[in-house]
Order: structure tokens, then C-alpha cells, then sequence
């Protein structure tokens, strides 16, 4: 019998996860994008498993396991994936569901003297660590060896998308705002630097709104964090960003100012909720946007169930 063929569109993490899972359920799956990887928002980013800024917390949680489950699997034989120790910072230790959803075993509060300079409390998780420079391509030319095809197209509108011939899954990240006339989708920016390695264990503070402190410890390179701020589009510097990501590192304690390669901006696709569901208006175009602070964090979860809905839809 021939393959279902399905048109996905977006290149980012959730666009080439979701053209996977479609050709491993048996899909014969192209890509559109208007960037290839390396120019999306996912190519920039750290990063790390973990939920931040996410919602629907039930979805969020079953979604991150899945992913965390394939990524722990990826780590042994894909590029760019590993698994790290990551500390996560408190002001009290409550209980972090997030925690649920990792294997039994693989967390643990940290000691006094595990943490970093001016954090009090601590939960150290073994976490996979996906770097998108090396992640990125492996899995673009996966989903080419597995008899994908990608042409670089921008669509200007829902209509235009929903006109393929096949069902087709939106994978548009923030470009979904224009597209789906979508009121709740809105930039969340970030600004990170990328520095020489330090010799430092990867951690996050995320105890003060609108300053997520970070560094990851990546195989080349160390991500230091960083910034979240609501409806900001601006894509470029903030000298004044900058200066307040260093400083923040002398309170961590390191003292002298790490070599920093780059200065990155990114502009989370934040949503009150994921969206995730067929569009009510048209009906062969599913809809998997909005991932925010966590696309890497849910991407398997939700490409595998992408995959699992449209293999159930008769059109
Ligand atoms: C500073 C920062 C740090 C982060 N760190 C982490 C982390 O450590 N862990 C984690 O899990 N998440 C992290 N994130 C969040 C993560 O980067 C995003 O959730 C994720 O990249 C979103 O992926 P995406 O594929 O939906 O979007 P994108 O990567 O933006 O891809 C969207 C795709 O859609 C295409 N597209 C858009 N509009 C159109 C159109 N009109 N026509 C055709 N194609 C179109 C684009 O060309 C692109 O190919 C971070 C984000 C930032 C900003």
C-alpha cells in the first residue's frame, strides 16, 4: 500500500521532531519552511530538558517524559544529545511536579556546598542536554535519509496552507501569530551569550521574574542566561541586557569575565496553552505551536503524538 502522504511546515525543533514521528508511523512526509534550521529560533538555543514557561501542565508533563525517554535513548548514538547534571534553584523546596516526570533515581537535593554562590536551596536532576548546532542537523539529514523532501516556501496565510492536497501539521512557532490571526501567541524574549567553556556545573536560578539566570555547559562552548520578557519583539542587543547577565555571574561567584563568542536573541513562542489540535475551520491542517520556553523540553511528547492523532484521521 502507499504511504499517507502529510505536508509539515516549520523547520524548527517541533517542525523536524513532528516530519520524524510522521515517517516513523509510516508518513511519506515533506517539509516547507521559510528557513531551513540553521536560521530558526531553535538553532540558537541551549538547551536543556526542562518545563519552563509551558502550559497545559497535564500535557506538558506527559509530553516531557516522552521526550525525556527518547533523548536518554538519542544520547547513546545521535549528535548533540547527552545527558548532564543540571542544579535547579529555590527559594523553598516545594513539591516541583516536574520532578514526576523523571525516571526514579535521577534527582536529588543538593548539599550546601554544591551550590553555586547565593543560592540557597537546590534540586540536582540528571537531564539531557541537546546542542542544536550538532542536534539539528542530525536530524534533518535523518529525516532525508527516511525519504523526506524540504523546499524552502513561505506561506502568507492559513488558507494558502490548508490548500495542499494533504493533512498538513503547523509547525510555524511564532510566525503562527500572522498566520492564524492568533491574539494569544506572543514573543517572550531571551537573551543569552555564548562564551568560551567554563569550568562550572550546569545550572539555573529561576527564582526572579525577568532575570532566568543559567549557565549550561555545552561540549565546545558554555550558554549563559539569560533574560524572559513578556510581548518584547526587539531581536537585537541589549547592551543593558548584557551588562546584567554579567553582573548576575559575579554573584554566582565567578569573578573574571568569560570570553563571550556571541550574543544571542530569541523570541519565545509563548501561548497561554500549546496549541495542539486540528484547526475548526480547516480541517486538514493540525496545529502543534506555541511551545515557549520548552520546545525542546516537550518536542518528542508532542511529535510522537502528532503522529499517533493523524494516523487515527481518515482524510
Ligand atoms: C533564549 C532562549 C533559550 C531557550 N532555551 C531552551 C531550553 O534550554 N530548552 C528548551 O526546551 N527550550 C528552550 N527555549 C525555547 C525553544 O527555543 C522554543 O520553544 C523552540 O525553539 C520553538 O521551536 P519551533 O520549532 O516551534 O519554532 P522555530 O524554531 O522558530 O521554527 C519555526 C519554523 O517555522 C517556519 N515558519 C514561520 N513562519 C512561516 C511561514 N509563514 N511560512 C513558512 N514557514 C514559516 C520558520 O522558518 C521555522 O522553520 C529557549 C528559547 C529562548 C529564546
Amino acid at each position: 500500500m502507499k504511504a499517507r502522504k502529510v505536508t509539515v511546515v516549520g523547520s524548527g525543533i517541533i517542525g523536524l521532531t513532528s516530519a520524524i514521528a510522521l515517517q516513523e508511523a509510516g508518513f511519506d512526509v515533506r517539509l516547507f519552511a521559510k528557513e531551513k534550521f540553521d536560521y530558526t529560533l531553535s538553532h540558537k538555543v541551549g538547551a536543556v530538558w526542562f518545563p519552563y514557561t509551558i502550559e497545559p501542565r497535564k500535557k506538558v508533563d506527559r509530553w516531557a517524559a516522552v521526550s525525556y525517554a527518547r533523548y536518554e535513548k538519542e544520547s547513546e548514538y545521535a549528535a548533540g544529545v547527552s545527558m548532564i547534571s543540571f542544579l535547579n534553584a529555590y527559594k523553598d523546596l516545594k513539591d516541583e511536579e516536574w520532578v514526576h516526570q523523571l525516571p526514579a533515581g535521577t534527582v536529588r537535593e543538593a548539599t550546601w556546598d554544591e551550590l553555586p554562590k547565593g543560592m540557597k536551596k537546590g534540586l540536582i536532576a540528571d537531564v539531557p542536554l541537546t546542542e542544536p548546532p550538532l542536534y539539528l542537523p542530525y536530524l534533518f539529514e535523518k529525516f532525508l535519509n527516511l525519504g523526506g523532501t524540504f523546499e524552502l516556501k513561505t506561506f502568507n496565510s492559513l488558507e494558502e496552507i490548508a490548500s495542499q492536497d494533504t493533512l498538513v501539521v503547523n509547525c510555524t512557532g511564532l510566525g503562527a501569530k500572522s498566520l492564524c490571526k492568533d491574539e494569544d501567541l506572543h514573543p517572550m524574549r531571551g537573551q543569552i551569550l555564548r562564551a568560551e567553556k567554563l569550568d562550572i556545573p550546569s545550572f539555573a536560578d529561576p527564582t526572579q521574574k525577568g532575570a532566568l539566570s543559567y549557565i549550561i555547559g555545552r561540549s565546545g562552548d558554555s550558554i549563559i542566561g539569560g533574560t524572559d520578557y513578556d510581548y518584547d519583539w526587539n531581536e537585537s542587543e541589549d547592551r543593558r541586557d548584557t551588562e546584567l547577565i554579567l553582573e548576575r555571574l559575579k554573584n554566582f561567584g565567578i569573578k573574571n569575565q568569560p570570553e563571550i563568542l556571541e550574543i544571542v536573541v530569541g523570541l519565545r513562542p509563548k501561548r497561554s496553552t500549546v496549541r495542539f489540535e486540528f484547526d475548526a475551520d480547516f480541517q486538514n491542517v493540525f496545529h502543534n505551536y506555541g511551545h515557549g520556553g520548552a520546545g525542546f523540553t516537550v518536542a518528542w511528547g508532542c511529535a510522537m503524538e502528532v503522529a499517533e492523532t493523524l494516523s487515527k484521521n481518515s482524510l
